[in-house]
């Protein structure tokens, strides 16, 4: 039975004109190659980033407005805040194939210049940061942009990290650098542990600072999540979230 509809209609040209290439050979076998050549494709990408001890604050929930300081001297770029997610945004992922996570992701993060997109999907592809917890104020600290605003692959993008102590309610803050793209260099990772050493000493430098300690990421704590806070009407992507990531105001139980 003849597939009449898989015949294009064309009045100028008749079938007979298809190419005589894409028909069979005459005997209608194929014989398979002892090696199949094959055309090899691929893309490296390499993120990689850095974060310091935590530093312990007794400031309160003032503290964060104290943050953007700590990139002074060394910001190359506008000092820009990235505040924890809300709970609308808790899968948000900068993974395109994913395209809820990562309309999610868009819809939280482009309002973010080129640099910070930029440095939120390398630091938190490799976990760095985590802004269901985490506040991120992030500028570009070292290196070059393309013409688009984008930083380079050997760029050094970066800032400090702060989120609430479920134990006290202090803020702890780190120093947190990354960097990555189609490419390495070298000397990047040096010239970033030599930026984590002066994020860390501006942190330690704020009058508010007490010292090192640890940092503990907070950790599972059943039946207080999607708490709002009463306080900044904050509804938390934290489902583990005792303090209010966005003012540090405890978090109460209803
Ligand atoms: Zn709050």
């Amino acid at each position: 039975m003849p597939l009449d509809f898989l015949k294009r209609k064309n009045t100028s040209e008749p079938d007979a004109s298809q190419p005589a290439a894409a028909a069979p050979g005459p005997t209608g076998s194929v014989v398979l190659p002892e090696e199949v050549v094959a055309q090899d494709f691929q893309l490296k990408l390499y993120y990689a980033g850095k974060t310091s001890e935590g530093v312990r604050m007794r400031t309160g929930p003032q503290a964060m407005a104290e943050l953007p300081s700590m990139l002074v001297g060394l910001a190359k770029s506008e000092i820009e805040v990235v505040e924890p997610l809300p709970i609308e945004f808790s899968q948000a992922t900068p993974t395109i194939a994913r395209p809820s996570e990562a309309m999610q992701w868009l819809n939280a993060h482009h309002i973010h210049s080129p640099i910070t997109r930029h440095a939120l999907v390398v630091l938190e592809s490799i976990d760095a940061v985590d802004l269901a917890f985490d506040t991120f104020v992030c500028s570009l600290l070292d290196g070059e942009i393309d013409t688009s605003g984008y930083p380079e692959y050997n760029a050094i993008v970066g800032g400090v990290a702060a989120h609430w102590d479920e134990a006290t309610g202090d803020m702890i803050c780190r120093a947190v650098v990354g960097w990555g793209g189609r490419g390495v260099r070298g000397d990047t990772d040096r010239i970033g542990n030599k930026l984590l050493a002066s994020l860390l000493t501006n942190i330690l430098a704020n009058q508010h600072a007490v010292g090192l300690t640890a940092i503990e990421r907070p950790v599972p704590a059943a039946g207080r999540g999607g708490l709002v806070c009463a306080h900044c009407g904050f509804a938390s992507a934290h489902e583990r979230a005792f303090y209010c990531p966005k003012c540090g105001m405890r978090l109460l139980r209803g």
